[in-house]
């Protein structure tokens, strides 16, 4: 069964009610008994320091303006654990994924984060995180939210053995650089086709990057009924995407951890959009087999 890192502790009321959803989505997934949830501690904060800038760091820690609240969130002491839970479980995935070829954080990257300053509903920027974290191994994060990753994109310019790929309706301020590139592809104008075409791309960079393991962000506010969604992006095309992502890595043998990213829709249509690549990952990771039930 699939292993996902969660923690109540992930939760804090927040006006984007992006904590809302995981508490949400961690119950559904348990109550279809597709996922086997993993609780991480908290991180120690002096790893987010040699990440970030150690006086974001500190600010966070103590609540002190503006620094702790530029992501865009009212600071409670209530908040700050729930991200360096979240931070911890990001982690904890990623050691899961590299042993087993795939593990789940129920919580977002948090790409928009940079190493001065928070931004976006984003504190610490949890997929460079992962980079700091492995030196010796090369991180390939694929951004498949709405907007693109420039925080993430940012930090592959300071971190050698990152790699960002981020495909988008919306580009954040997202620059290419040597180790970032963007895909924009039209909200309105765009399509599928298109937007596969940029997957399969970004599977090429992975193989000649010889990528230790794949980091998916599964946005799914690019979805058409999402306030920021492209027309064309309807459910079964993110199924179809993350089937994709999915397939991809199983088969070149490349650990893969995912985070579910942004999506904004009222809970009752998000948790389905986010539990679906919680099937989709299940389906081809983890296949029923025929003689299971003779
Ligand atoms: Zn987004």
């Amino acid at each position: 069964m699939l292993k996902a890192c969660y923690s109540d502790r992930y939760f804090a009321p927040t006006k984007s009610k992006s904590m809302e959803k995981l508490t949400a989505i961690a119950l559904d997934l348990t109550a279809r008994s597709l996922v086997e949830l993993i609780e991480p501690k908290l991180i120690d904060p002096d790893l987010l320091r040699q990440l970030h800038n150690p006086a974001l760091v500190d600010a966070f820690m103590v609540g002190e303006r503006p620094l702790a609240t530029l992501q865009g969130f009212v600071w409670t002491e209530q908040l700050r654990d729930a991200v360096l839970c979240i931070h911890a479980g990001q982690l904890l995935a990623t050691e899961i994924a590299l042993k087993e070829g795939i593990a789940a954080n129920i919580a977002q990257g948090f790409h928009h984060a940079s190493y001065d300053y928070g931004s976006g509903y984003c504190t610490f920027n949890g997929l460079a995180l992962i980079a700091q974290q492995y030196p010796d191994k090369r991180i390939f994060v694929l951004d498949c939210d709405q907007h693109g990753g420039n925080g993430t994109a940012e930090f592959a310019e300071l971190l050698p053995n990152l790699f960002n790929f981020t495909i988008f309706g919306l580009r954040f301020g997202h620059c290419d650089n040597e180790r970032s590139i963007g895909r924009l592809i039209p909200r309105v104008s765009g399509n599928f086709t298109e937007y596969q075409q940029a997957l399969e791309e970004g599977f090429e960079h992975i193989l000649n990057w010889e990528t230790d393991i794949i980091i998916y962000q599964a946005g799914v506010d690019c979805h058409q009924l999402d306030p920021f969604g492209s027309a064309w992006f309807d459910t079964e095309s993110l199924y179809r995407r993350d089937k994709m992502v999915f397939e991809f890595a199983k088969r070149h043998h490349i650990p893969l951890l995912f985070v579910l990213a942004g999506g904004y829709q009222e809970l009752s249509q998000l948790v389905a959009l986010h539990v679906n690549t919680f099937i989709a990952a299940d389906e081809v990771y983890f296949p029923r087999s025929a003689s299971v039930n003779t």
